[in-house]
Order: C-alpha cells, then structure tokens, then sequence
C-alpha cells in the first residue's frame, strides 16, 4: 500500500494542493478527495486523469470535490477501459450530484446523470477494493455535516477533515502503521479542524506515527518543514512523496 499526496494544503493553499491522497495497491488505486489541484499533481507523476479507477469522497466542502466534474468529463472524452467507480457515502449522494449537475446533466448528446460518468456505489459502513478493505469513521468536522475518515487496517487511518476525536486515535493506534491526520498548523482556534497543540496531547508512541496533512502553505519550504521534524515527532506531509 503506497500513499502519496497529491496534495496536502488546506482549503486555502495555493502551493500544495488541496488535500488529496493516491493510494496504489494491488495493480489499481484509489483516490481519497478530487480536489481540482489532482490534475497536476497527477501530472508530475506522469498520470493521467482517466487513470484514476477509484475514487472515495470524505465530505462535500468544495476543496475537496471541486476537481470531479472535470474529472468526469476527462473520462467521458478520452475513455480508458471502464468508468472510475465513485464510493460515496449514501447520504452524500443526491447532494453530490446537486453540486455536478450544473456542468454534467445536460450534453450535446442528451441528458445524463451521475451514473454515466462514474460507476456509483453509495457505502454505509465499508467497501473493498481488489480484497482490501475500507471502513468509514464518522468524524468531527462541522456539526451535522456528514464527513468520514477511513480506516484501513493494518496501512492506515486517514482522518479526512475533522476535529480531533482522541478516544477514536487511541482505539485504533495499535492497529495501524501509519495515521494520516488533519492538522491546521495555524497559531488561530479553528473550530472544525484539528490543532498541532490537541495533538501534542496523544502519547508519542502515537504522535510518532502519524503524518499531518491539510496544513497552511507556511511550511511548504523544505526547510520548514525540516525544522520542524527537529523539534516534533510527527511528520509533514509531503506532495508527491510516497509513503509505505
Ligand atoms: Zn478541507
Ligand atoms: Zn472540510
């Protein structure tokens, strides 16, 4: 199971990216989010869009959706072997299509729906994909919004946009090799994202596992990011870079 980061930046970033990660495993792979900035992160990979065969949506904020309806579009214009397979978690469903349609619904060709672009399977509680398996976590980010994490047991945890849900990190710290979190970075409260200073509260044994991710553009200098690792024992996510 490989993870890169197509992009680790927050809602804002200009220069990372919007947070987006490319899992590859098992000769297929699958993208968490599809923000818009995918597209060029795929292409210093050398990728292209009609790659992507899976795709999993944590919530419906726009930076991390605003890249599906081009994304689409690609698969319908240049075709590769079948449709990307949308996992959705059922509840977000008719609201996704909500935000597409405007650009999908209505072709040259006829009126088209959801399902001629992606082949759509809504998900309750897990999905697999070529014999691994994908839990949802219910997360903390916005009161009533519905928003997920995924578990991926034994790889990793991927916290999506949330605040931090401490009883859940330490339930699943022991299974997991790696925890890919959400944090701001920011000095500011924000009140549905996670802070570098809840983090420091987890054991280090934890703190040490874990690869932080939707963060301000403040680190994307090398050097940062490296002055940082001196002091914490946590990780930096980095676009592009592959993680095992
Ligand atoms: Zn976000
Ligand atoms: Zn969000």
């Amino acid at each position: 199971m490989k993870v890169t980061f197509l992009g680790c930046g927050d809602g804002f970033s200009i220069e990372q990216g919007h947070n987006s990660a490319l899992l590859t495993f098992e000769n297929t792979n699958l993208c968490i989010d599809f923000p818009e900035s995918n597209h060029l992160g795929l292409h210093q990979l050398g990728m292209k869009l009609n790659q992507i065969e899976h795709i999993f949506i944590t919530h419906l904020h726009e930076d991390h959706v605003n890249g599906l309806q081009k994304l689409a579009l690609y698969h319908r214009v240049y075709p590769n072997r079948m449709k990307p397979k949308l996992y959705v978690p059922t509840g977000l469903k008719d609201d996704l299509w909500q935000i597409l349609r405007h650009g999908l619904e209505l072709t040259t060709r006829g009126k088209r729906v959801l399902e001629d672009y992606f082949d759509v399977k809504c998900v309750d509680n897990a999905f697999t994909v070529a014999g691994v398996k994908f839990e949802l976590v219910p997360t903390l980010h916005v009161p009533d919004m519905l928003s997920y994490g995924l578990l991926c047991n034994p790889y990793f945890y991927f916290s999506g946009d949330t605040r931090m849900d401490e009883s859940y990190i330490r339930s699943i710290a022991d299974e997991v090799q790696t925890i890919y979190h959400e944090c701001h970075m920011q000095d500011d409260q924000l009140p549905s994202h996670t802070s570098l200073d809840e983090l420091l509260s987890l054991p280090e044994s934890i703190q040490a596992k874990m690869i932080l991710m939707h963060y301000v553009d403040d680190y994307v200098q090398t050097d940062r990011r490296e002055k940082f690792h001196q002091v914490y024992k946590f990780r930096l996510a980095e676009p592009l870079l592959g993680y095992m």
